[in-house]
Order: C-alpha cells, then sequence, then structure tokens
C-alpha cells in the first residue's frame, strides 16, 4: 500500500522537487485506492514519516529521509494554494479533487509547523455510494424508535456528536431520506461541506468555509426560502447555533452535528456558545451521540475461554490487524421536563449525567458491550473506543 518506494532509493538524487511531485501523487492516490480516511505527514528528528487512518486507526506506510521533508510539504501546499513562503504558521486549504477516481468529493488540507519542520495532515471526503436505511445502520431498537419519533416532528433541533469520521454523515443522510419517504411533500434543504452524499428529493448546497458562503449566511437567506426540514453539516460557531436555535423555534424541523463527547456535554456546549437555557430547552428534541468501533474480522477472529468475549487474530483477509469493516455505537438522550429543567437551573455535567444514569440510561460504552457480547467487536476495541478499562 503506497510503497513504492525506500529510504535507499533516494540517495544521491538530486532532483528532490520532482521526486516529491511524484511521491506526494502516490501517497494521496495510494490512500485513495484503500479508503483511507485521512494521510498524515510527520516529520520527525530524522524521518518524515507518512501514516494512513484507515478504519479510524493510523497505519504507518513510509519513512522518508528527512532531506525530501520539505519539497513534499512545499508541493502539497502547491497542491492546497497555500503561501509556500511562509512555514512558521498554521494554513489551511483544499487540493483540487477534478477527475480523480474512487468517488473523492473534496481533500483538506492542513499544514502546522512543529519544532522538527511543517506536518500536514490530508483529509480526504468521499462520496457514499451505498444509501443505507436508517433501519439498517445497527442502531438499537430503543434509539431507533427514538429517532423516528423526533423525524416525524415538525418542528425543533435533533443534533449529533460524535468526533470526525464517526458515521454522523451518513446517519444525517439516512434520515433525511426516511423523513422523504414518509412525508414526499415536505420542501427539505441541507447545507453541507462537502457534499457527501447525493440525495434525490433533498436540496443541498454546498458550503466554501474559505468563501462567502459561510453557515451562517447561508443559513440566514436560507430561512427565506421556505424550508420545512433544515440540515446543517455542523454547528461551528455561536452565529450558526443561534441561527439554528431560532429557525427550530418557528417552525422549522432542524438536524446538525456538533463536537462534543457526550450529549450532556453538548447541552452545556450550546450555552457556552451563548444560547439562552430556555432556548436550548424548548428548542433541542434530542442529541444522539455515536462512534465506530472496529469490526472483529470473521475469518480469523477467536473466542477467549476465559471470558467468552472474541478477541482479534489476524489474517491475510484483514491485512493481519484482526478487524474488517466497522459497526455502529450510539445512546440518545431526549429532552423531558426532568431535563429540561436541570438545563434551566444550569446543571453542571456532573450532575447532568448522575441524573441520566439514575433514570437507567443505556450510555455508549453500554451499547457498545451489547456488541462485545455478540462478538461482532472486542473488549480491546471497545476500550480504546469508549476509553474505559474493564
Ligand atoms: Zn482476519
Amino acid at each position: 500500500m503506497g510503497q513504492k518506494s525506500t529510504n535507499k532509493d533516494f540517495k544521491g538524487r538530486e532532483n528532490k522537487a520532482q521526486d516529491a511531485v511524484s511521491l506526494v501523487d502516490g501517497f494521496l492516490s495510494g490512500a485513495v485506492d484503500c479508503g483511507a480516511s485521512d494521510v498524515h505527514f510527520e516529520p520527525t528528528e530524522k524521518e518524515l514519516v507518512v501514516k494512513y487512518r484507515l478504519d479510524g486507526v493510523l497505519k504507518q506506510v513510509e519513512a522518508l529521509p528527512k532531506i525530501l521533508s520539505e519539497n513534499i510539504i512545499a508541493r502539497l501546499k502547491v497542491l492546497g494554494n497555500l503561501l509556500t513562503y511562509r512555514n512558521d504558521i498554521p494554513q489551511e486549504g483544499r487540493i483540487e479533487t477534478n477527475g480523480q477516481n474512487g468517488g473523492v468529493v473534496d481533500k483538506r488540507l492542513s499544514v502546522f509547523p512543529t519544532i522538527y519542520g511543517q506536518r500536514a495532515v490530508v483529509r480526504i471526503f468521499y462520496q457514499h455510494k451505498n444509501l443505507t436505511e436508517l433501519e439498517q445502520l445497527g442502531f438499537s431498537k430503543p434509539v431507533l424508535e427514538s429517532l423516528k419519533k423526533i423525524a416525524f416532528k415538525n418542528q425543533g433541533l435533533l443534533l449529533l456528536t460524535g468526533p470526525a469520521g464517526s458515521g454522523k454523515s451518513t446517519t444525517l443522510a439516512a434520515i433525511l431520506r426516511f423523513i422523504l419517504k414518509n412525508f414526499s411533500g415536505k420542501s427539505i434543504v441541507s447545507l453541507e461541506d462537502p457534499v457527501e452524499i447525493r440525495i434525490e428529493g433533498v436540496t443541498q448546497v454546498q458550503i466554501t468555509p474559505f468563501g462567502e458562503m459561510t453557515f451562517p449566511t447561508a443559513l440566514r437567506s436560507l430561512l427565506r426560502q421556505d424550508p420545512q426540514v433544515l440540515m446543517i453539516g455542523e454547528i461551528r460557531d455561536a452565529e450558526t447555533a443561534k441561527i439554528a436555535i431560532e429557525a427550530a423555534l418557528t417552525g422549522h424541523f432542524l438536524m446538525s452535528t456538533m463536537h462534543s463527547g457526550t450529549p450532556t456535554a453538548g447541552f452545556l456546549r450550546l450555552l457556552e456558545m451563548g444560547i439562552e437555557p430556555y432556548q436550548v430547552t424548548s428548542s433541542v428534541s434530542a442529541i444522539l451521540n455515536q462512534r465506530l468501533v472496529r469490526r472483529l474480522c470473521d475469518k480469523c477472529k477467536k473466542q477467549n475461554s476465559k471470558t467468552s468475549f472474541y478477541e482479534a487474530a489476524g489474517c491475510e483477509s484483514c491485512l493481519h490487524t484482526g478487524y474488517k469493516g466497522r459497526a455502529l455505537i450510539s445512546e440518545i438522550v431526549e429532552l423531558d421536563s426532568e431535563l429540561r429543567k436541570a438545563i434551566a437551573q444550569k446543571t453542571d455535567l456532573e450532575k447532568l449525567e448522575t441524573l441520566l444514569k439514575s433514570r437507567g440510561h443505556t450510555n455508549m460504552p453500554a451499547d457498545c458491550r451489547r456488541l462485545v457480547g455478540e462478538g461482532i467487536t472486542s473488549a480491546d476495541e471497545m476500550n480504546r473506543v469508549c476509553g474505559i478499562i474493564e
């Protein structure tokens, strides 16, 4: 995978810039070939280490001699239209994907200065070909029922939380299609950055984060276009959050994503963004928190005789990782009178968590335990994703 070169091939070569062009092309196309979501170029003291993120986990694919580092980063910056003469500041841009195979819709580049030189990360966005129905995503029955109930609403806000690559776009697309199927006449608009999943029947708008069509600008004008259902790719700032909450309070059903670790942290994040507690409690219907865990490879997984759980082994089929494909774990918190009261009183995170626990809320680790019990994933993987040691 992308290992077209070794350290010794480069010694004595003079045309480093030429090498950099073909190396960068090779790494980027190699990443697309194996479906990697990110390519990392990490300078160390003596090398430039290249890694791919596969199924959510980083895997080193190459360690290049340090002498090539500068040219490789410079080449990436040229591709991303960044300032090549500035090596001392973080920069972000996008790499043109014209004529790209492999269903790539966008590539984002970010460079950052470190003590060993500039570090670069390319995030690759793919167009999802296999549209999945809401019922097929792997939600537990109670979560699925809650989501369906919320999707039938005419007003309110459904928030999805989880880090990048936790399957949020797939879930949002599935819910939009569920709404389309049940209410074919509804006016549905989505603002995305970038558009990863094309959905027939939905007006999809591409946001340009570095241009004029930002989330707040687009959202504000869009509300005059009489939409009933709105999907906003991400709530990143207070301005977007405020417009979204107001829209949810005035006869629109909204869905969006936000960065936070748990549903309760999501509620507090909105308060931190300057949203009034009464606005949060009267607009937010629910917060869904989700992650993807790696599935144990069916060909080589082994049952531990002591615990009876399955563990990763490794075979040709799974590239000796022990895992193949991914499964969804989730938890949902719907706002009811008790939670509304707690949020209105600006209760802290710990108290909210305790309140949920006392009511028997199934949190994400508990949902993951269901998959460990069924032999779909391992306890190690659960600890990696949920961060608990048992
Ligand atoms: Zn295997």
